[in-house]
């Protein structure tokens, strides 16, 4: 049973566990597979209370492995001056950065766009099913063309936060240092965070590419898009120009 699961599998995917053909393997699906639907959701008692006994864990066994290995946990005054004027440090640089840049403007240009889902999705069936030749559109077509749009903008919506988020994440350990790995032969998280959000960036590229057929009226707004995920792709790539190399665990062997 412990060989089922593929270890990390969960650090470099999607997280869109609907769409996984890997939740068979995924420690993570599996322990959260069990939760009920009053602890999965954010706004209900018993998912603080399930995190907080998922804390309560890792805490005895942060302690169990600093007893083993000797590890004094606590800072002293200064110790702790200088982590927190390091980490502001790092969250300010990660916050001027291109990426962080493109990220935002990426968001700010389609919140407002998603916000229109329904109704586009409305006045585009409407359109459809009022076109003047009634034999033109047949009820199949309507129904791919309708579901096309839908998928579309899941799509988008789930990576428009999830790409600043991993880049966020590589970015920080780009910049916390990576020495250990490189020097230990091991892959760097920051190249697998920034694979995972080249892989979301061309996932989205890809809807929006399918939704300019379909949306005509929305072309404006469809190539700036496409334009902000373009130099988003090229900064990625030049700022982890390994990242393509990462081998995720169990997706990329
Ligand atoms: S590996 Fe698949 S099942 Fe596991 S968390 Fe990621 S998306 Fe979900």
């Amino acid at each position: 049973m412990q060989q089922k699961f593929i270890p990390g599998i969960y650090n470099y995917c999607d997280r869109w566990c609907e769409r996984c053909t890997f939740t068979g393997h995924c420690r993570n699906y599996e322990s959260t597979g069990k939760l009920s639907p009053e602890q999965l959701d954010i706004n209900n008692k018993a998912f603080w209370e399930t995190i907080s006994s998922y804390f309560q864990k890792t805490i005895e066994m942060l302690h169990e492995a600093a007893g083993k290995y000797g590890i004094d946990l606590v800072m002293n005054k200064e110790e702790e001056k200088a982590y927190h004027e390091h980490q502001s440090f790092i969250d300010t640089s990660a916050k001027k950065h291109l990426l962080s840049k493109l990220c935002k403007q990426y968001q700010k240009l389609i919140l407002p766009f998603l916000k229109q889902n329904d109704s586009d999705l409305v006045d585009t069936t409407r359109a459809l099913t009022q076109h003047p030749d009634p034999g033109i559109i047949e009820e199949a077509d309507l129904i791919h063309t309708v579901a096309g749009m839908s998928d579309c903008y899941e799509i988008i919506q789930w990576y428009v936060y999830f790409i600043d988020a991993k880049l966020q994440r590589a970015l920080h350990g780009k910049s916390e240092g990576e020495e250990w790995e490189e020097e230990n032969g091991y892959q760097k998280d920051s190249d697998g965070s920034a694979r995972i959000a080249l892989m979301a960036v061309e996932k989205s590229m890809a809807a929006w590419v399918r939704l300019y057929e379909l949306l005509p009226a929305s072309t404006d707004i469809i190539l700036n898009a496409l334009v902000l995920l373009q130099q988003l792709q090229q900064a990625v790539n030049i700022e982890f120009p390994k990242a393509m190399l990462f081998k995720r665990p169990g997706f990329d062997g």
